[in-house]
C-alpha cells in the first residue's frame, strides 16, 4: 500500500533562526569562519562549507578561483578535458591559489573514460594529494552510481569522494561506505524542472536534518545543494547540520559565471521629449544539466526517452562574484553573532529552528533598485 507520511517536510522559506542570548560576541571580526574536515576515509580539509555547483555555468574555472582565493571549496564540471584542467592547475598555482580544496567532476555516463580522465590528471598535472573527487549522476538510486562509486573509491581509495544526489536518509549509510560526503537535494534547484515533470524531490530543510543525523552518526558528511535563494539559506543550512552548501544560481549572474551578459532594452512610460524612456537591464544565461539545452551542448541532443528535468532562465547580471562571496562570509559571520555561535562549526549546536508562516518582508520589493 502506498504510505503517506504524516509529518510536513519544511524547505527554507518555511524557518527561521532564533536569535538568542549566547556566549557574547563583540564583533563579526571573532567569528571562526574556517572548520578543518576530517573525513571518513582519512583525509583532512580545512576551508569554509561553501561550494559552487557542478553545472556549466557556475562550474567553470573562473568562479572556481574566486572561491578557492577566498578559502571555500570549488567544483569544475565534467566537460572540461584533462588538457584544459591541467593548464587550469598550472595558472593557479602560479597565482598561488591554493588547490586544497578543488573537486573534479565526473559523471556515469562514460565511466571509464571519465575515470581515464582522472587518472591522466594523476599522471601528466601532478593532481596527486590532495585529491577531491565528485561523483555526480541527478539520480543517485540507480545500480550504476553506487558501482561507479564504488570503483572510483578503489581506483583513489586517498581521495575525499564527494557523491550525489540523493533524497532520502534511507540511502546514506550505504553511499558512505565508499564516498565521504553525500549532496543531498532533488528537485530544488532555481533551473530545475524535476518536482514539474515527475513529482520527485524532498524540501531542503528536512533533508539536511534527516541525512545529516545519519551520516554524522557514522562520521559522514552532507552538503545541501540547491534551493538556495538568500545568503540567510546558506546560514540555516549550516545550522541545520550541514557540513557543506553547494549553490549554482546564486553565482550564475556574475561575471565569472560563463557567457556573456546579455543587454535588453525596454520601453518605460516616462516620456522626455516626446519618447519614452528605453530602460536597458542586463542578464546572463543559466541553464540547468538536465535541460534540452545542455542535453543539445553536450549529449548531442536529447534521447527520446527523456524529458527534460531542466530549464533555460536568463537571470539578472549581478557584477563581480567577489562581492557575493564577501557577502556569504559576513552573513554567516553576521549569523553568528545572532545565536552566540564563536565559530562556523558552532552554529548548529547554537541554533534554535523556529517554524514561520512568513519569512521575509516584501512590501517593497518591487520598487528595488
Ligand atoms: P540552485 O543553487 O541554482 O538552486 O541549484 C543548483 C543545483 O541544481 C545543482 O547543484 C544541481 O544539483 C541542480 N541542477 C542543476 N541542473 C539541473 C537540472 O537540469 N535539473 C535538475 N533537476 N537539477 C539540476
Amino acid at each position: 500500500m502506498t504510505q503517506i507520511l504524516p509529518e510536513v517536510y519544511l524547505d527554507y522559506s518555511d524557518i527561521l533562526i532564533r536569535p538568542k542570548m549566547g556566549i557574547n560576541l563583540n564583533s563579526r571580526r571573532d567569528v571562526d569562519l574556517v572548520r578543518t574536515f576530517k573525513f571518513k576515509h582519512g583525509q583532512t580539509r580545512t576551508g569554509l562549507g561553501v561550494f559552487n555547483a557542478n553545472m556549466a555555468t557556475v562550474g567553470n574555472f573562473s568562479v572556481a578561483s574566486k572561491l578557492l582565493a577566498r578559502g571555500m571549496f570549488a567544483t569544475l564540471h565534467k566537460h572540461y578535458s584533462a588538457d584544459e584542467i591541467g593548464t587550469f592547475f598550472n595558472s593557479c598555482r602560479a597565482q598561488n591559489i591554493p588547490l586544497d580544496n578543488l573537486f573534479i567532476t565526473i559523471g556515469l555516463k562514460n565511466s571509464d573514460t571519465e575515470i581515464q580522465k582522472l587518472k591522466e590528471l594523476e599522471s601528466r598535472y601532478g593532481w596527486t594529494a590532495p585529491r577531491n573527487i565528485c561523483i555526480d549522476a541527478p539520480n543517485f538510486y540507480i545500480q550504476k552510481a553506487l558501482d561507479v562509486l564504488m570503483r572510483v573509491r578503489h581506483e583513489f581509495p586517498d581521495s575525499v569522494i564527494m557523491a550525489g544526489n540523493i533524497a532520502s536518509g534511507d540511502i546514506c549509510l550505504k553511499l558512505l561506505d565508499y564516498a565521504d560526503i553525500i549532496k543531498c537535494g532533488i528537485g530544488s534547484g532555481s533551473a530545475c524542472l524535476t518536482r514539474k515533470q515527475t513529482g520527485c524531490g524532498t524540501p531542503m530543510v528536512s533533508l539536511i536534518v534527516e541525512c545529516a543525523d545519519i551520516a554524522h552518526s557514522v562520521n559522514g558528511h552532507i552538503c545541501a545543494d540547491g534551493g538556495i535563494v538568500d545568503i540567510g539559506d546558506i546560514c540555516k543550512a549550516l545550522c541545520l547540520n550541514a557540513d557543506f552548501v553547494m549553490a549554482g544560481g546564486m553565482f550564475a549572474g556574475t561575471d565569472e559565471a560563463e557567457g556573456d551578459i546579455i543587454e535588453k532594452h525596454y520601453e518605460t512610460n516616462e516620456i522626455v521629449d516626446g519618447a519614452h524612456v528605453i530602460q536597458t537591464r542586463c542578464f546572463k544565461a543559466y541553464y540547468g544539466m538536465s535541460s534540452e539545452y545542455a542535453n543539445n551542448k553536450f549529449a548531442g541532443g536529447m534521447s527520446n526517452y527523456k524529458t527534460s528535468e531542466g530549464r533555460e532562465l536568463l537571470i539578472p547580471y549581478t557584477g563581480p562574484l567577489d562581492k557575493i562571496l564577501q557577502d556569504i562570509k559576513g552573513g554567516i559571520a553576521s549569523c553568528c553573532t545572532y545565536i552566540g555561535a564563536t565559530s562556523v562549526k558552532h552554529l548548529s549546536k547554537c541554533a534554535t529552528i523556529i517554524q514561520v508562516h512568513n519569512q521575509l518582508n516584501k512590501v517593497f520589493e518591487k520598487y528595488s533598485v
